[in-house]
């Protein structure tokens, strides 16, 4: 069990801001978006945070994400739910980085597939799932593509909480079958995310469940914020040069960035920022056209397609903020396509025994262009955030088969 469960910290929360106006919003009731329809961010004392922890201290506790206490919202212990968080490991590609003539300490993954439930979403949705507890809600709903609605089943069955899940329904099979086993009421939608969404925001009123879509509560981005925290510490408090981003609705992106910011207002870190690059696959591309196009908003993606299913979001409400710290990083935001990205992910598992999700492996595919294209250099320090576990994707059939009555040709197992 983590100690942080049974121990009080102070909370530095002042209140909630439009990330688009910047007006005030209250933090100690349940909240969606703001009046101008758009995602609400925590504000902190942080002059309060910076004199009540150190690095040091952070650096001895254990608890994954929840040793950030001080920088996240929760406020009472007791709300916080443990599943057994660990800090995500950085993990090197040599075989990749040598055909790359990349140094391998150059080239790193991040591999968020260790959290519970198998996918980064556990960050966010721990997060969102213990406000509500804190809030006293009792049902909680989402629109997924199947890894947000995994986590969230998870977290709050563990809390007691009641949850309705809408996802697409060529949302692969396993993610709908977790989410049901883990307490969930789960249905599938024929349409995309954002349809599923539509039926969470106009049920609200009837069912009076609370909507935790992404960015539409304040609270996943502050658990995704945990990421930029946890790289800034396993880096020594020294940012990397450039992160790839599989970038769906964007939330770990801004999270990062925030956190960024937030350190370095304590005095953790200084200026300098990595290049963050949204990653995205050429049939739902949304944000990449917009990059391309100089816009600070990304329309709907007609008919988006990819079987990279964490990053099929054809319409991301916190689009601008996205492309507002791609841009302010000096970084960049590049498609891929899906048989780029499945070849990626062969390459990777084979050479190097690392078995990326395919949207992990589409910032592999990515990283090896911008590589080939100058956009960044061998001597820099990259991570590529694998951000769910590969196991919980379609793999490529075996048809090898051994007849135990028959001799065997041993000859012929040695070729292979
Ligand atoms: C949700 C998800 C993403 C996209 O994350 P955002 O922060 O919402 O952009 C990428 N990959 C996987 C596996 C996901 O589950």
């Amino acid at each position: 069990m983590t100690s942080l469960k049974h121990k009080e910290y102070p909370n530095f929360v002042t209140h909630l801001e439009c990330s688009l106006t910047g007006e005030k919003y209250e933090a100690g009731i349940p909240q969606g978006l703001s009046k101008a329809g758009r995602p609400l961010l925590v504000r902190y004392d942080l002059d309060k945070i910076a004199s009540a922890i150190t690095k040091e201290e952070i650096e001895g506790r254990e608890g994954g994400f929840w040793r950030y206490r001080e920088f996240l919202p929760v406020t009472k212990s007791e709300n916080v739910i443990a599943l057994g968080e660990t800090t995500t490991p950085l993990m090197q590609l040599p075989t990749m980085a040598s055909r790359l003539n990349v140094n391998s300490e150059r080239l790193i993954v991040k591999d968020e597939g260790r959290l519970p439930t198998g996918s980064f979403k556990a960050r966010g949705l721990a997060l969102a799932v213990a406000m509500a507890k804190e809030f006293g809600l009792q049902h909680l709903a989402m629109p997924t593509n199947g890894n947000a609605g995994a986590a969230m089943a998870a977290y709050a069955s563990h809390a007691g909480l009641k949850t309705t899940i809408f996802c697409p329904d060529d949302t692969p099979e396993i993610n709908i079958s977790e989410i049901e086993l883990q307490g969930a009421s789960v249905y599938k939608v024929n349409g995309l995310i954002n349809d599923c969404g539509k039926i969470v925001g106009d049920g609200k009123e009837i069912t009076g469940w609370f909507d935790v879509s992404t960015l539409k509560e304040p609270y996943r981005i502050e658990g995704k914020k945990t990421m930029g925290l946890e790289i800034a510490e396993q880096m020594n408090w020294k940012l990397p040069d450039v992160i790839f981003y599989p970038t769906g609705g964007g939330t770990g992106l801004i999270g990062m960035w925030k956190a960024f910011d937030e350190l370095e207002a304590i005095g953790w870190i200084g200026s300098k920022r990595p290049r963050m690059v949204a990653v995205q696959a050429t049939g739902c591309a949304p944000i990449v056209k917009a990059f391309e196009e100089g816009k600070e908003h990304a329309p709907v993606w007609e008919n988006a397609y990819t079987a990279a299913a964490g990053i099929r979001v054809p319409v991301a409400v916190g689009d601008f903020l996205i492309l507002r710290a791609v841009r302010d990083s000096g970084g960049f935001a590049v498609a891929i396509p899906d048989d780029e990205i499945f070849e990626a992910r062969d390459e990777v598992a084979r050479e190097d025994g690392v078995l990326l999700c395919p949207e992990g492996a589409a910032t592999f595919a990515a990283y090896k262009r911008a590589l080939e294209e100058g956009s960044i250099k061998p001597n820099e320090t990259a991570i590529l955030y694998n951000c769910a576990t590969g196991l919980k994707y379609p793999m490529p059939k075996v048809e090898n088969t051994i007849d135990r009555f028959k001799p065997i040709d041993y000859n012929s197992l040695i070729e292979k």
